[in-house]
């Protein structure tokens, strides 16, 4: 398919959340307003791009994929986020999560194994000039101990059990996000709450399908 121009990608981020987000019950207005600004086309490498607004996961080299549209929102409006959370995210892939994410929080951490997909989503974050996302290379299992804690932990590569140091890593009140099941099959979106006393508590979302979450 050929390349399409600006004014066509902005066309078909408008059907997209029109059709994909606000259409199957995406209803907090600042999640939809961040799906709508966020360019996600300049997050897929330009083979791809022309699939950048479909519904579906879109790969991003390496044998990685940016989610589908409807489950980024999907994670980002469970999490909840408020403007003085600090957040990490597991798995920067393209940096299209962290993007959406960034403009709803103080600050964005983001962990990716593959140092060539890291550099990738730091340039285009760094050419959409956002300010409050920073990101580093390594095993997202082990979290990031010197930012700790977190008001948000988003994890979009799937473990098999919710690695234990991203729950320790949660602020009381926070909210963890999490695929978790076997490798390449259908794993369960969890979402995971501590509390004030730091009691957690989990909740089944979805089912959904996720690369998985590799160790180094
Ligand atoms: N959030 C991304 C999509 C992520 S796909 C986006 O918006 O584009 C999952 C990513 O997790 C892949 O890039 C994969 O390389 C990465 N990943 C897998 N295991 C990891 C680990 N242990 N630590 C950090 N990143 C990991």
């Amino acid at each position: 398919m050929r390349a399409l121009d600006d004014s066509s990608y902005d066309a078909a981020r408008e059907t997209m959340v029109r059709e994909q987000i606000v259409a199957r019950g995406i209803r907090e207005p600042r999640v939809i307003e961040a799906m709508r600004r966020a360019p996600r086309h300049l997050f897929i490498p330009p083979a791809e791009r022309h699939r950048a607004y479909a519904d579906a996961p879109v790969p991003i080299g390496e044998g990685q994929t940016i989610s589908q549209p409807y489950i980024v929102a999907l994670m980002t409006e469970l999490v909840r986020p408020q403007p003085d959370d600090i957040a990490l995210e597991i798995g920067t892939g393209s940096g299209y999560q962290a993007a959406v994410l960034a403009p709803l929080v103080k600050h964005v951490y983001t962990i990716e194994l593959e140092a060539t997909l890291s550099q990738r989503a730091a340039t285009a974050l760094r050419e959409q000039k956002y300010d409050n996302i920073t990101l580093r290379v390594g095993d997202g299992y082990a979290g990031w101990p010197e930012q700790a804690p977190f008001d948000i932990i988003m994890v979009t590569a799937a473990p098999e059990h919710v690695p234990q140091p991203l729950i320790d890593q949660l602020k009381p009140g926070g909210r963890l996000i999490v695929p978790v099941g076997p490798r390449f099959s259908v794993q369960q979106l969890q979402l995971l709450e501590k509390d004030a006393k730091g009691k957690v508590s989990t909740k089944t979302v979805s089912p959904v399908m996720f690369v998985p979450l590799r160790r180094d």
